[in-house]
């Protein structure tokens, strides 16, 4: 969008004048836990039908569930899932008591996103050939959790957030 010549009245102005960088800053930390937890539901809808579908599918005359390689699958996922929401509900947690973390709350929209791309791959794995095709919802986890990673702040530059508050604003130039 492209605004030439807007003339807008003093009493429309949100907050201080100047000061819209930072309070679009200020209004991430409240909007990017949502993803999270769109993140680890999605994460979590989807570990919960992968865990159905192993249990039901059987291959060499058992269940998929029975295979080792299976269940390391499930519970690496479940780890991965439960670390993602114990990190969001942290960043929330503060946020409630008015000691906002950012740099908290970017690592839980990184890694929450992340997971919900790796968990929703390992669902359509563990589904075979069925979870690739449009009949069956698998493959829209896939494709729900990829956005994850891009709106309200692209993983890159969540973690260019966080490294910023580990290093500090390093100059490029000598
Ligand atoms: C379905 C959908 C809904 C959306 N909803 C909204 C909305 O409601 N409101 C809104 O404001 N926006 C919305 N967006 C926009 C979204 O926030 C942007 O797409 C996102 O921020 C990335 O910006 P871009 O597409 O311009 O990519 P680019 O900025 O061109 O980035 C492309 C790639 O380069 C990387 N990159 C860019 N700069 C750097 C850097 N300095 N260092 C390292 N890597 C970098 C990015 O991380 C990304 O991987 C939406 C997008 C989609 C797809």
């Amino acid at each position: 969008m492209i605004f030439s010549d807007v003339r807008v009245p003093r009493e429309n102005l949100v907050g201080k004048e100047g000061n819209g960088f930072h309070q679009f800053m200020v209004f991430f930390d409240h909007t990017r836990p949502h993803i999270c937890a769109q993140a680890v539901g999605l994460a979590q809808g989807a570990m919960e039908k992968a865990v159905k579908h192993v249990m039901e599918r059987r291959q060499f005359g058992k269940p998929l569930a029975s295979f080792q390689a299976t269940r390391f699958i499930i519970a690496e996922m479940a780890t991965r899932i439960e670390a993602a929401r114990n990190l969001y509900h942290k960043a929330v947690w503060l946020l409630d008591q008015g000691k906002t973390d950012s740099k908290l709350t970017s690592m839980a929209k990184w890694y929450s996103g992340e997971i919900a791309v790796r968990v929703a791959d390992e669902v359509l794995q563990l589904h075979g050939g069925y979870g690739y095709m449009g009949d069956y919802d698998v493959e829209r986890f896939y494709r729900d959790a990829k956005i994850v990673e891009i709106y309200e702040g692209t993983k890159e530059i969540e973690k260019l957030i966080i490294a910023r508050s580990i290093l500090g604003r390093v100059s490029s130039t000598p």
